[in-house]
């Protein structure tokens, strides 16, 4: 893919993004790898304002800002975080989904419910506790975290996932809010039950789900999902 290209699908799945509901105005940013470099959402535009020549070119060793380039997202350090610490992210997406906000910031973790939490997001999201936004220390936090996951929850704050391409951070950040509101609707109608350990096994040895898995590894431009071994592809 061109840089060009990749500009252009940045801009597709920033509107994406937003007709998904996971940001509000300048919040959320988006970025993806390209060679040594990271394009990056620019800071204080609401996505939808971002046309594709406005991305920030930002060299992802040294974080240098390509000279003249808009001034970068203020989660630029979270972004770098995930990109050095694993060569296989080549793309990051953060949001401040709502559901996902609401119920993870009242006391709950998200915890699978049903089979689709699993096979996308894996047995268990991280929660990091909050931290100051835009700080180091947030970068820092993300950075401890990003190896063994590719989606986390910072409470009171939003959503990060990362993926092989956009659309495999895309997808698993739509996931994040939908088991997030499924969550929250059951908790308000009675007790949510959970899959535990010995479902999850049932569940990962189902021949159907094996397809499953094989048939999103295959199709174009995605990678299997989050604990299938889904760290190794580009
Ligand atoms: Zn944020």
């Amino acid at each position: 893919m061109t840089i060009q290209e990749l500009r252009q699908e940045l801009s597709t799945f920033a509107r994406r993004i937003l007709a998904e509901k996971l940001v509000t105005g300048a919040g959320g940013n988006l970025s993806a790898r390209h060679e040594n470099r990271m394009l990056i959402s620019p800071s204080g535009f609401s996505l939808e304002d971002v046309a594709p020549e406005q991305y920030t070119d930002v060299d992802i060793e040294s974080g240098e800002i390509t000279p003249g380039a808009l001034r970068p997202s203020s989660e630029v350090l979270m972004h770098l975080a995930c990109y050095r610490k694993r060569q296989d992210i080549r793309s990051v997406i953060h949001t401040h989904a709502p559901y996902t906000i609401a119920l993870t910031s009242s006391g709950h973790d998200l915890r699978p419910m049903f089979a689709d939490s699993i096979i996308y997001l894996g047995r268990r999201v991280p929660h990091l506790d909050y931290i100051t936004v835009t700080t180091p220390e947030l970068a820092a936090a993300v950075e401890r975290v990003i190896p063994d996951c590719d989606c986390m929850i910072l409470r009171n704050h939003g959503v990060i996932t990362v993926g092989g391409n956009l659309k495999q951070a895309f997808w698993r950040a739509c996931s994040v809010e939908e088991s997030a509101r499924i969550q929250l609707l059951a908790t308000l109608v009675g007790t949510p039950r959970f899959l535990d350990e010995n479902e999850a096994d049932r569940l990962e040895s189902l021949a159907s789900e094996k397809y499953r898995r094989q048939l999103l590894a295959h199709m174009k431009g995605i990678q299997a999902p989050c604990g299938d071994d889904g760290k190794d592809g580009e």
